[in-house]
């Protein structure tokens, strides 16, 4: 399936290297690095990158696989993708494109049309808001305090009032169609219900590029320049597309990405404006959400960076709820979170712009626990001076409360809530116990776990074929297939066998298999031996043998209370032998 220049490129690329491109990774051992899981819901680490094997796994959700199967997921790209990019970081040039099946082609045409028609507008937008028609936004953008070498690093533009010009600058470069997938324009449906045709989604408007993680343009957010009906809304996005998924990207997580890894730490605000205001001022590690609700999704997209966030949504209603929900979501994913709220109820923006770049900062190192956030807003919503309002005040604290995975900070949380409330904590701490032992039912899943002489053979038939370990396990496996029989392990090892020339990880069919193998791989301290095989083989036919002589105990008492003579005869001798095997050392 891989061709030779994937051969190639993955000889070439540190899988470590690439995949802590797009989350933390740890050192965990001799070859071994470890990570919360881009892939799954998780709090402590269970996603491993082996660095001389040149894998990944994931211990909680089974995904496993090279540096391009990590890239075709993470990147949601095909396989010819996958390679291309891989090659394109480690700087290997390209060949003539292949590709591996006519559909695929299909799709990485379409994305790479979609990409550059992307490119083409953000440049056009730039060119535009240079224009004299792109007065009306330059004077808006230097209103906002815009200089502009940062109007040009955002790659802000102007979309002007035009129902074609974008369509007469794109349309030499791509078909109809495409460039109605692109969701650059709107077009509205026929009487025959065939779509019309195409004109400019954004018009008069002030364009915001929004990038992926690689800090490729994939949609716009645009601001209207004039307020009321007729403009419509203040701010316009571009819709779902192949490239764009709303809840799956955080603006400005091109440019702050790496802040946030170096110091783990994110400041998460609601708006675009916002964002680029507070990067403005100094602070790298900003991103934001395209309006207001936080998803799954980006919690879990920033969780490959950080750990700790401090959110900084409006101080108004809609601010306050969305910074609810996304307390709610980051806590339970083990972030630790402060909020601020800006001084005079203002937003980033208009408070940089009014108090300045230093003291913005003074308000972030003065951020509050999120606890005491979420008990000062429930004093203000239901001010305790009641009974009635106190159980309020409660049971709005309370699913914040159950949500902390540790359980001294949720200690804490309960009895700072408790004492600011006024409420006996025994009650509150009942509440809780409840909760934990609901939590405590929903956690209980078994490893298996293996011998070192079955991941001794594990690691031997993962070894390339030519290795002196993987020769002899293989002979060994042939000859010796009883002493597997009923193990865990035996299924796996068969599938390694018989590989041929695939990869040891997509050799194997179930998850709990890979995981079994990443187990194994992940725990090797020196490279496997031959001679280390041959010990594992006598390990195993040794527990062979002594399972034998159990089922034959077995079937001689069976055979004895059965009052069949013969067989137990029979059985008795085959048990003395195997004795007699058992104690040749
Ligand atoms: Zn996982």
């Amino acid at each position: 399936m891989a061709s030779d220049f994937a051969q190639l490129v993955k000889q070439q690329a540190d899988i470590v290297k690439i995949i802590g491109d797009y989350m933390r990774l740890k050192k965990a051992g001799a070859q071994n690095f470890s990570g919360l899981c881009p892939f799954h819901k998780e709090k402590s680490p269970s996603f491993s990158v082996h660095a001389t094997r040149q894998f990944f796994h994931c211990f909680g959700c089974g995904v496993s696989g090279d540096v391009f199967s990590f890239i075709q997921k993470i990147e949601n790209v095909s396989f010819p993708e996958s390679v291309r990019f891989v090659a394109q970081k480690c700087g290997i040039p390209l060949p003539k494109r292949e590709f591996s099946s006519e559909e695929e082609a299909q799709e990485g045409r379409q994305r790479a049309k979609l990409l550059e028609l992307h490119e083409l507008a953000t440049a056009w937008f730039e060119e535009q808001l240079r224009s004299p028609e792109g007065a009306l936004a330059r004077e808006y953008l230097s209103g906002r305090g815009l200089k502009p070498d940062e109007i040009k690093q955002f790659r802000i533009g102007y979309a002007p009032d035009s129902f074609h010009a974008l369509r007469e600058r794109l349309q030499s470069l791509a078909d109809e169609d495409t460039l109605r997938l692109s969701g650059l324009f709107s077009f509205k449906a026929q009487e025959d219900g065939k779509p019309g045709p195409i004109y400019s989604r954004f018009r008069k408007r002030v364009t915001f590029p929004i990038a992926n993680e690689s800090g490729r343009v994939i949609a716009f957010t645009a601001r209207a320049l004039e307020a009321g009906e007729k403009a419509g809304p203040k701010y316009l996005n571009s819709p779902e597309t192949p490239l764009y998924s709303k809840g799956n990207i955080l603006f400005n997580l091109d440019k702050a990405r790496q802040a946030i890894r170096e110091t783990s730490f994110a400041v998460l605000v609601e708006g675009q404006m916002d964002c680029i205001s507070v990067f403005l001022a100094g602070v790298k590690n900003v991103i934001a959400t395209s309006g207001t609700a936080f998803t799954e999704a980006q919690v879990r997209l920033l969780s490959r960076y950080a750990t700790r966030i401090i959110i900084n949504f409006d101080p108004d209603t809609a601010g306050a709820n969305a910074a609810e929900k996304s307390i709610a979501l980051l806590t339970e994913e083990g972030f630790e979170v402060r909020v601020v709220t800006l001084e005079g109820g203002l937003d980033p923006d208009r408070y940089i712009r009014e108090h300045g770049a230093q003291e913005y900062m003074t308000a972030l190192r003065a951020a509050k626990r999120h606890s005491d956030y979420l008990i000062e807003r429930a004093r203000q919503l239901f001010p305790p001076s009641t009974a009635d309002a106190k159980v309020k005040a409660l049971n709005f604290l309370l699913p914040h409360i159950k949500r902390m995975p540790n359980r001294i900070t949720r200690d804490e949380f309960a009895t700072d809530a408790a004492q600011k409330l006024g409420i006996d904590s025994a009650l509150v701490r009942e509440e809780l116990k409840q909760a934990a032992a609901k939590r405590r039912d929903s956690l209980a899943h078994a490893v298996p776990t293996l011998s070192e002489a079955e991941k001794d053979l594990l690691r031997a038939l993962a070894a390339p074929v030519s290795d002196q370990a993987c020769k002899a396990a293989m002979a060994g496996f042939d000859s010796n297939e009883s002493y597997f029989e009923g193990l865990t392990v035996a299924p796996i090892l068969k599938q390694l066998r018989h590989r041929g020339d695939a990869d040891p990880m997509e050799a194997i069919e179930d998850p709990a298999g890979r995981s079994l193998l990443a187990q194994a791989l992940n725990g090797e301290i020196e490279p496997v031996s031959a001679e280390h095989v041959t010990a594992a083989l006598e390990t195993l036919r040794r527990r062979y043998l002594e399972r034998r002589r159990r089922e034959l105990r077995a079937a001689v008492s069976e055979a004895e209370r059965n009052g069949d003579t013969t067989s137990v005869v029979k059985l008795t001798a085959e048990k003395l032998a195997l004795d007699r095997e058992l104690r040749e050392p």
